[in-house]
């Protein structure tokens, strides 16, 4: 019997291009929505642009164009970028749509009927020049614990404190650069603290429609006020925002717009119902509250919250059904190090492609490193050089590229009939295979795969068919070994097509063999069957053009077009972290417990900090170690203001050799975090701590 499956992607924002850490989660889904469909199953991928919110209106705004064709443009950069990579939407659609539009007011309605919409008043920045309220990523000004200027409304880059708005110091609106002025509004608020929502969704997050630690992680957002006064259980989620806005009208109102929430995953519905329409399906067969089909929502485990809160209770409460699965992955990080949007340091789509590297080859690596956790995967350059090479070229084409020649040379291009224990083996292990697809655990279906692979060429080497065709009674011999070869190929042909769709193309078209199903697996080539002439499957990739690729990355480091896309002001999109790390920790030689003791760390207290004429970096800090005062210049000028850090306590090395600088003796060094990146973070023990303390 057949499943009927509906699946999404996360909807990516219209305002920005696709790059790696987008595609970690289209591929995955791509890999398990082309796993079904082989399968017989029935099964829809459906996705969207998100094109609603502030940052839209105003990047529109400043390019001169209409959110509309600013829209559009992107939808097609996106498109293109998805194809590229061979992620194979049924329907990539717009939140911009009448069926978005359509269902995101049904849900609003019923939720208002359902007595689970309410408003309240709010204040907030509003820019009198602009006439529009600000969000919280749209004020700058200085952060009010370090005093660093231009910084977000939200969080300070420079010494990483968070805050609200108003907590800025000089605030001026990053459109206008006036000073904002708070400002009343009514809000619209989903009552997700409402005790059916939080009833609901204490059952629903343990009923297995989430990762085992998704699951656990959201029994602690559920969590009741009353069991401890950290955690206020479920809040209401504010749904609305004031024009102007690029959305849609809140129904009954003037001014009011949907937020975010209110739509985006609303595009889930509308792309599906675009796609109903124009494909003569049934919406309710899918998306009723007694719909027998399954749902499933591959995301970033940024939006894991949202899609395993407010989302199913948002279905729910409007007599929706809610999803089957929530599938949340990691982020991406390269060679150790995560990527960054803000500095330039993604790779997007459309350079990997320019520079001509084959998009198979990142879906194979992808694939070998996915699991099912919400574990972050990397992309170590290297490494994907090395299992490139000698998994694709170096085994799998190995064993069609060996055995080829010699069918159409000797035999006409027609197989003999194989039956053989490692054929057998090869065809049973199928089953594990497509458990291991079905459970997301694709790098664990890579190594079986690879596995039989490596049976199959050594199979090869053993019959070595190179010697058996300078025999003179070798012909049967031949004929029959490399016959079974390419059964073996195409076995793993079948198991590999998820993973790579057009390499399995061109190699249906060399076996001569229909589209190729999992189902086919069952049986194997008749004698007789002819094969197509064998081309090329598969190329090296060279480390140098993995260089291209990063340098002409490097290139395009240039300061972001808009601001960057506002944290938590928009988080509908599959965001990658902007936070950058050094090389990953564990690439550093391991020192004894003997060696680190040797290293006299102190919690010391800054006495005194001061600007060092004629140095450029250095502040001088006078250290109080309870016992006794040190004087440091630490190389820290760049993030700190002297003023901000007398009183504070850091920690130090206190028995570092004595170093003569320019400006006098350094008796120590204290310690501080920094990344690729701007930014020096200073360190600080927990309060209570007292100067002197021995860290260990
Ligand atoms: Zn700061």
């Amino acid at each position: 019997m057949p499943r009927r499956i509906l699946v999404t992607s996360a909807l990516p924002y219209a305002n920005g291009a696709i790059h790696l850490g987008h595609l970690v989660e289209y591929i995955q889904t791509d890999i398990w929505v082309r796993f079904q469909k082989m399968r017989g199953h029935v099964c829809w991928y459906v996705c969207a642009d998100d094109t609603h919110g502030t940052p839209i209106m105003l990047r529109a705004d400043k390019e001169g164009i209409t959110p509309e064709q600013l829209i559009a443009r992107v939808h097609g950069e996106h498109l293109r970028d998805f194809s590229g990579f061979h992620v194979a939407f049924d329907n990539y659609y717009s939140t911009h749509s009448d069926e978005t539009r359509l269902h995101a007011e049904d849900i609003y309605a019923r939720l208002q009927a359902a007595g689970l919409i309410e408003t309240r008043a709010i204040e907030q920045f509003y820019d009198p020049v602009k006439a529009m309220f600000l969000p919280d990523r749209f004020i700058k000004g200085e952060c009010p614990k370090c005093g660093a200027a231009d910084q977000y409304g939200d969080n300070c880059e420079a010494c990483g404190a968070a805050y609200a708005p108003t907590e800025l110091k000089n605030p001026y609106s990053a459109v206008s650069g006036t000073k904002p002025e708070m400002r009343q509004s009514d809000h619209y608020f989903f009552k997700l603290s409402d005790a059916k929502c939080q009833a609901f969704l204490g059952e629903w997050t343990r009923a297995g429609h989430l990762q085992a630690e998704a699951a656990n992680k959201m029994q602690e957002w559920l969590k009741p006020a009353a069991n401890d006064g950290a955690s206020e259980g479920l809040t209401d989620w504010d749904i609305s925002r004031d024009a102007p806005y690029f959305g849609f009208r809140i129904p009954g109102t003037a001014d009011k717009f949907f937020y975010v929430w209110l739509d985006a995953p609303v595009g889930y519905m509308g792309s599906f119902q675009n796609l109903a329409d124009r494909a003569g399906l049934q919406f309710d067969e899918y998306w009723a509250a007694d719909s027998g089909a399954e749902l499933y929502h591959f995301i970033g485990k940024d939006i894991l919250y949202f899609h395993a809160l407010f989302w199913p209770a948002m279905l729910k409460f409007s007599g929706r059904r809610t999803p089957s699965g929530v599938f949340a992955h990691g982020f991406l990080t390269v060679d150790g190090q995560k990527m960054s949007k803000s500095r330039g340091t993604f790779i997007t789509a459309e350079s990997y492609l320019g520079q001509g590297l084959d998009p198979e080859w990142l879906r194979y690596y992808y694939a070998a490193k996915l699991n099912a956790s919400m574990e972050d995967i990397d992309l170590n350059l290297d490494d994907f050089v090395a299992r490139v090479n000698s998994d694709l070229v170096g085994k799998y084409v190995n064993i069609a590229s060996r055995c080829a020649g010699f069918i159409h040379k000797r035999f006409g291009a027609a197989l003999t009939a194989a039956s053989s224990a490692l054929l057998a083996d090869a065809q049973a292990a199928g089953a594990a295979i497509a458990a291991q697809y079905e459970a997301r655990e694709y790098g664990k279906a890579v190594r079986e795969i690879m596995a039989l692979a490596d049976r199959a060429n050594q199979f090869v080497n053993d019959h070595a068919p190179w010697e058996l065709a300078k025999k003179a009674d070798g012909e049967a011999e031949l004929h029959r070994v490399c016959s079974e070869a390419l059964n073996l190929f195409r076995l793993l042909t079948i198991y590999l097509k998820p993973v790579l769709p057009k390499l399995a193309a061109n190699a249906e078209a060399f076996l001569g063999v229909a589209p190729l199903a999992w189902a086919d697996a069952a049986a194997l080539l008749p004698g007789g069957h002819r094969i197509g002439e064998y081309a090329h499957l598969a190329t090296r990739v060279e480390r140098k053009q993995i260089d291209r690729l990063v340098d002409a990355n490097k290139d395009s480091l240039a300061p972001a077009a808009a601001p960057p896309q506002p944290v938590g002001e928009k988080t509908a999109a599959p965001a990658v972290s902007a936070v950058s790390t050094a090389s990953p920790a564990s690439s550093t030689p391991l020192v004894s417990i003997d060696e680190f003791s040797r290293i006299d760390l102190r919690v010391a207290r800054i006495a005194k900090a001061e600007h060092v004429e004629g140095a450029e970096k250095l502040i001088r800090l006078t250290l109080d170690l309870g016992a006794e005062t040190r004087t440091v210049f630490a190389g820290i000028k760049s993030a700190y203001d002297p003023a901000a850090l007398t009183g504070r306590l850091t920690v130090m090395v206190a028995n570092l050799a004595p170093r003569k600088m320019k400006f006098g003796v350094s008796e120590g060094m204290v310690l501080a975090a920094s990344g690729e990146g701007p930014g020096i973070f200073l360190l600080s023990p927990d309060s209570g701590a007292q100067p002197g303390m021995r860290v260990k």
